[in-house]
């Protein structure tokens, strides 16, 4: 395809695509077994079920990049919590207050077959009390004879039932369009984008790491503006805090400052935070406890700071706590469990004696220059042409891949497009991406490097 011909007419550059701001949320709520899995999986058009049998069994992603007639959203699946029998009623609650402040419009999911529960009409009084759009889903409307059934369902208040068959994929296009009939362009959750507005922080980190108390030590020293966010009557989700002389804006505290959800299912409201917050900002602060030994949670929190793009800074916060023989055994811990992110700006801190946290804002800001780096393709293919002569692609089969020209597609992060004659190996591109780390620096951000094949 001619990628290279829109690249040079300029008219492939996904930055347009950044300034639209970030995508509008829809959240899939409702009480465990009435299918939010099943349609989750339709609407993504996914064939194979990823719907999970055993119970207790958590998902690590639960935001998901999807579209309906050309429009884009991230859709939010909340069918991983999971839930014990006694309390049920109260999870469910929550699990939709969590859903609800994340979204733009929530898809509130009833088993018509089951009619409306009590569980689903403590949900509805939530719904209606955070004034966002609520698209009430019927599912299991398998056919004609259940379509009773979802007409019942106007009982709830909450408009019109689309009687739905997640299963079989009856009705879901009717549904998917009233989503999209009141879905913002971009999302307004956590205040809308400005263009030139306060960079945008997230805070993530496994539970008790301290992002709690780095954002009070942060936003306890300067000034705190709250931000008012018109027209909602829910916790601010965004803070600006002043560090350094500048107005940062940290996205989606409400969650950090209430400390909720830290009992059963943590982990995945972690994880769901995160993934929203990222969303959202432009460079992530990992938290990592320099305490504790690495665990896997911190690397999956760091892998998905890398899979959405954004720039990354580490912190190993609670450094008051550590002593020689824990430094050394971090640093054995970081060259095992953190070797992918060589790269990233890392400093050792204490949320709780402020130790070394002026430092957060310079490192910040060289991340963020380079999320921002554009090289321009005549210096980009210089220096190509130099690292492909001393080093070229190696013969497999008798034939060698020859590289024949790239070009930056992107900023934020920096994205490249080779152009090669051949398969190139995983292997070159690695060897591609430290060249040019080397080269170009890219301190803070991920890169991305995708090949094109031209006959
Ligand atoms: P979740 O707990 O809300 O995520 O529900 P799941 O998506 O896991 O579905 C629970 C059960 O209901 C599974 O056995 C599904 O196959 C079934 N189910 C989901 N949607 C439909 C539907 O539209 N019709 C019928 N008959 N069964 C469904
Ligand atoms: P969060 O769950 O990531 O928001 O973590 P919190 O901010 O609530 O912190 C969890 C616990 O670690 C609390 O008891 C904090 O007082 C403690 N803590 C946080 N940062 C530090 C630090 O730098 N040093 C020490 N000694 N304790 C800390």
């Amino acid at each position: 395809e001619d990628d290279q011909a829109l690249i040079e007419r300029g008219d492939l550059d996904p930055d347009d695509d950044q300034d639209a701001g970030p995508l509008p949320v829809v959240a899939v709520v409702g009480r465990p077994n009435v299918g939010k899995s099943t349609l989750v999986n339709r609407i993504l058009g996914r064939r194979e079920a990823v719907v999970e049998d055993v119970p207790g069994v958590t998902r690590d992603r639960v935001a998901y990049d999807a579209e309906w007639t050309g429009r884009r959203f991230t859709l939010v699946d909340t069918g991983g919590w999971e839930v014990d029998a006694t309390g049920i009623h109260l999870r469910v609650a929550e699990q939709a207050e969590v859903a609800v402040e994340l979204a733009d419009v929530v898809m509130f999911v009833v088993d018509a077959v089951v009619g409306a529960t009590d569980t689903d009409e403590a949900v509805v009084r939530l719904l209606r009390r955070s004034g966002k759009p609520v698209v009430l889903v019927a599912n299991k409307v398998d056919d004609q004879r259940f379509e009773a059934d979802a007409t019942a369902l106007w009982n709830l208040g909450l408009g019109e039932p689309y009687p739905v068959s997640a299963l079989h994929g009856r009705g879901s296009g009717d549904v998917l369009d009233a989503v999209l009939a009141v879905l913002p362009d971009v999302s307004a959750v956590g205040g809308a984008y400005r263009r030139g507005g306060p960079r945008r922080v997230a805070l993530v980190g496994r539970p008790n790491v301290g992002k709690s108390s780095l954002l009070n030590q942060l936003a306890g020293s300067e000034r705190v503006v709250v931000d008012d966010l018109a027209g909602t009557t829910r916790d601010p989700v965004d803070e600006l805090v002043e560090l350094g002389g500048k107005t940062w804006r940290f996205v989606d505290t409400a969650g950090i400052r209430r400390r909720v959800h830290q009992t059963r299912g943590a982990d995945f409201y972690a994880s769901l935070r995160t993934q929203t917050a990222l969303e959202k900002a432009e460079v992530a602060v990992v938290l990592v406890d320099a305490a504790t030994t690495i665990a896997e949670q911190d690397v999956r929190v760091i892998q998905q700071v890398v899979d959405a793009g954004r720039a990354l800074v580490v912190a190993y916060n609670k450094w008051d706590l550590t002593d020689e023989e824990r430094r050394y055994f971090l640093e054995r811990e970081i060259e095992r469990d953190l070797v992918q992110i060589p790269w990233a700006p890392r400093v050792n801190l204490s949320a709780r004696t402020g130790r070394h946290t002026d430092r957060l804002v310079p490192a910040l800001e060289r991340a963020l220059a380079s999320w921002d780096t554009r090289i321009p393709t005549a210096k980009l293919n210089a220096f190509l042409g130099e690292v492909v002569a001393a080093h070229p692609h190696p013969v497999r089969g008798g034939k060698q891949p020859r590289i024949l020209f790239a070009t930056q597609a992107s900023t934020r992060p920096p994205r490249f497009v080779v152009f090669a004659s051949g398969f190139v190996e995983a292997g070159y591109r690695r060897f591609l991406e430290r060249r040019l780390r080397e080269q170009f620096g890219f301190e803070g951000t991920p890169i991305e490097i995708s090949v094109r094949v031209k006959e």
